[in-house]
């Protein structure tokens, strides 16, 4: 409990409470009065905070509405914030950054050479989306995101868990100053990471929830199958009973012929019913919530990178981070970028995920989805 003890205490003194640890697991608060009424405690408060705590304490937990209450104290304070490393005092450069920007460009139809390399500032937005799945049951998560916004790389995966892990190393919490701010560039408009972040948000929460996608699939397909076989089974046997009576004559055969066409239509409808409840029920609805931003301004060696394709020239910027000794993505401007290779186009050597400049379904042409978001320039035939 002792993070939760801290958060606490860090939070309650930021409201002009006054707090005392007392040993083990507990706080003794005097609490200001602006913070009675939102926390309900009475002006001096003794407030524990394990299973060893200290006796007459108010037990503060996970559990019960107390995040809730916290969440009410802390309003929209630190949902973005600024922050900045520290320079890496004498790192090693890596010494062969042609191996290196091997490892990190998978150009088919293009060439790359190493035209530059120095130490820089950049800028970083890390963002934490939860998102909460419903069908027949509930999953919530929280995930992470990120962008250089002085090279355009996403930041993902074991990157951005190590810059994540760095921050929680370094409890020296440094505001950017004016200099490095201006150092590292201008920040994106609202619009940019907006539909940077909508590009990537649906492939990190599929992946998040993969496994539980394919648990509800498999229950789904297991309903679907007993409600197939019960219905089934009864129409087959009213089938029977409709061929038994062959060609049967007088009253009594057609009425019992009728009785069981009527049964099998009825058996039928009640099934496209059971289906209709089962979709429903299993139907996902996925919504995702933005938490909180950091931007971070990082110290890192910025390399620039020629890209040659057919007779066009273009420089771009990548990364490598000295804090956590790993180079990022190259951009993607078009696609999740997740995976490595990247396709460049003929006219503005825009570097995409492959599919984006695959040939159009409808006329054939390949184009570049980056020049032309909304559709094939040739037959106008929408971007897929
Ligand atoms: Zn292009
Ligand atoms: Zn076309």
């Amino acid at each position: 409990m002792g993070a939760l003890r801290d958060f606490v205490a860090d939070m309650l003194e930021s409201h002009g409470a006054a707090i005392d640890p007392i040993e083990p697991d507990g706080l003794e608060v005097l609490v200001p009065e602006t913070l009675r009424a939102v926390l309900g405690w009475p002006e001096f408060a003794r407030l524990g905070f394990g299973a060893m705590a200290p006796s007459g304490a108010i037990p503060i937990g996970l559990e019960g509405d107390w995040l809730d209450r916290f969440g009410t104290l802390l309003g929209e304070r630190g949902r973005m914030v600024e922050r900045q490393l520290e320079p890496v005092e004498n790192f090693a450069a890596p010494r062969d950054p042609d191996s290196l920007l091997d490892r990190a460009f998978d150009l088919p139809n293009a060439v790359w050479r190493l035209r530059d390399a120095r130490p820089a500032w950049t800028r970083c937005l890390l963002l934490a989306l939860r998102y909460t799945a419903i069908s027949d049951e509930k999953r919530e998560g929280l995930l992470w995101l990120g962008f250089n916004q002085g090279t355009g790389a996403a930041i993902d995966g074991a990157l951005l868990n190590r810059l994540r892990a760095q921050l929680g190393d370094v409890t020296d919490w440094r505001a950017p100053d004016a200099d490095t701010s201006r150092a590292a560039g201008p920040a994106w408009d609202a619009a940019t990471v907006a539909a940077r972040v909508e590009r990537l948000v649906e492939h990190l929460v599929r992946r998040d929830l993969g496994s539980f996608l394919s648990a509800t699939r498999r229950r789904l397909e297991r309903d679907r199958g007993r409600v197939h076989e019960y219905h089934d089974d009864l129409r087959r046997t009213a089938q029977m009973k409709l061929a038994a009576l062959g060609s049967a004559r007088g009253e009594k055969a057609d009425g019992e012929r009728k009785r069981e066409t009527l049964r099998i239509a009825a058996i039928e409808r009640e099934y496209a019913a059971k289906l209709d409840d089962l979709r429903h029920n299993y139907a996902m609805r996925v919504n995702v919530d933005w938490m909180q931003g950091v931007t971070l301004f990082l110290p890192v060696m910025r390399y620039e990178v020629t890209i040659k394709r057919r007779k066009g020239e273009r420089i771009v910027s990548i990364d490598w981070h000295p804090t956590v000794r790993m180079i990022e993505p190259p951009l993607c401007e078009w696609g999740i970028g997740v995976e490595r290779p990247r396709l460049v186009c003929d006219d503005r050597l825009h570097l995409t995920d492959p599919g984006g400049q695959a040939p159009c379904p409808d006329c054939g042409k390949a184009w570049c989805r980056a020049c032309h978001p909304a559709a094939c320039p040739r037959c106008r035939a929408g971007a897929a």
